[in-house]
């Protein structure tokens, strides 16, 4: 299968919009049509360089879309579902995890550098085979997303896909923050 995604080959120039192949997926991989991506500052920040993440890559972490295929190991999800995107897959079994702290699992934290999946596949090349990068675990600015179904968050169907894709990351990110002054203020209070 081939699709269009936009990619950064060198740090600080302009993306390209390229026709990129699917590599072999897993069977927990989900493949989301996606319909609505925003434009947040960790894109930017990877385009210039900042975080010296592999290239080629596709940057994009904030995205919503519909369900096109499923690996058949997949149960989270089905096809036609509508899904938010998270760029948060954890393991589930480490010492953060099992404390409902996923967001410091520590696979995910080890392996968000390589900009590939958890098991170091890419899902994505260019024509002829050399493999490209996903930013995040998404790599959203395409037509299409390979990601783990840890990635695939169900939403109604009656959510604009272009509200759902800021629960990606902007609405989780300020949600988080919110609950973290919350507690500062409380343990203020208490001092
Ligand atoms: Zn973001
Ligand atoms: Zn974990």
């Amino acid at each position: 299968m081939k699709f269009e995604a936009a990619v950064l080959s060198e740090s600080h120039a302009p993306l390209s919009i390229e026709l990129l192949e699917l590599a072999q997926l897993s069977d927990t991989d989900v493949l989301v049509r996606v319909q609505a991506t925003s434009l947040c500052h960790t894109d930017l920040e990877a385009v210039e360089g900042h975080f010296g993440t592999p290239l080629p890559l596709v940057p994009g972490h904030e995205a919503a879309g519909i369900v096109e295929w499923i690996g058949k190991s997949v149960t989270q999800v089905q096809i036609g579902d509508h899904v938010v995107m998270s760029w948060n897959p954890h393991c589930g079994e480490c010492f953060y995890c099992t404390r409902h702290q996923p967001i410091l699992c520590e696979p995910y934290r080890a392996r968000t550098a390589q900009s590939y999946h958890f098991d170091g596949r890419p899902r994505l090349t260019r024509e002829g085979g050399a493999p490209v990068h996903q930013l995040m675990y998404l790599g959203a600015f395409a037509e299409v997303c390979v990601i783990d179904e840890r990635c695939a968050v169900k939403v109604p169907h009656d959510i604009p896909f272009n509200r759902a894709c800021l629960i990606g990351c902007g609405v989780r990110l300020a949600s988080v923050r919110r609950r973290i002054s919350q507690k500062s203020r409380k343990a203020r209070q208490l001092l």
